[in-house]
């Protein structure tokens, strides 16, 4: 088994059990309790996992800052909030979608589900399916550079006709936040 393969299984138990101990993942794996060692500090390296007294345990952000952006920390307002669904079932915020696709690029693996309001009509809807407006002139006063959701092609681009901005899909969405960030934070001054 691959590196690649032992952190992700141990992620998956993780996600069932919440808490293991480094012998007993070991044993699961049939390797050294040294490559287990391994395997666990890129692990929390990478922030998805803690390691505790009694073994390893995964990160839940959301326990420690039910209110807060799990990306930035901020507050989050419910309307440009989006909500993170994991597949342990666990929810995470972002204060806006600037966030939500930051922390979906960090996090991918472990989400099943990134659901956000159309910037419109205030509904419900899923974020992979929506159409993404990048840099316009609203000033939300979130995380710049601002991105804004809509359901409607229509709609975004006859927002787009009064504010300017990107028009994009969410995969490209995701490339382009990573390219505007480019290793910065949210709150770098510019
Ligand atoms: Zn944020
Ligand atoms: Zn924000």
């Amino acid at each position: 088994m691959l590196p690649i393969e032992r952190k992700q299984q141990i992620l998956t138990w993780l996600q069932e059990e919440e808490t293991l101990r480094i012998a007993e993942i070991s044993e699961r794996l049939e390797v050294s309790e040294m490559t287990v060692y391994r395997d666990v500090s890129s692990l929390v390296k990478e922030q998805k996992v803690l390691k505790t007294s009694n073994g390893v345990t995964l990160i839940d952000l959301a326990k420690g800052n039910p209110k807060g952006c799990s990306y930035c920390a901020k507050p989050v307002q419910s309307r440009l909030a989006v909500q993170l669904i994991l597949t342990n079932h666990q929810v995470e915020q972002t204060c806006c979608m600037h966030c939500g696709l930051l922390r979906y690029n960090e996090i991918e693996s472990r989400i099943s589900q990134i659901i956000c309001r159309d910037f419109l009509k205030d509904t419900t809807i899923s974020a992979k399916r929506a159409y993404f407006l990048m840099e316009t002139n609203a000033h939300m006063n979130c995380c710049q550079p601002e991105v804004l959701v809509f359901d409607s092609h229509k709609q975004a681009k006859q927002f787009q006709q009064g504010f300017g901005g990107q028009l994009t899909t969410f995969e490209k969405a995701l490339i382009a936040i990573e390219k505007a960030m480019n290793g910065h934070g949210c709150h770098d001054s510019h």
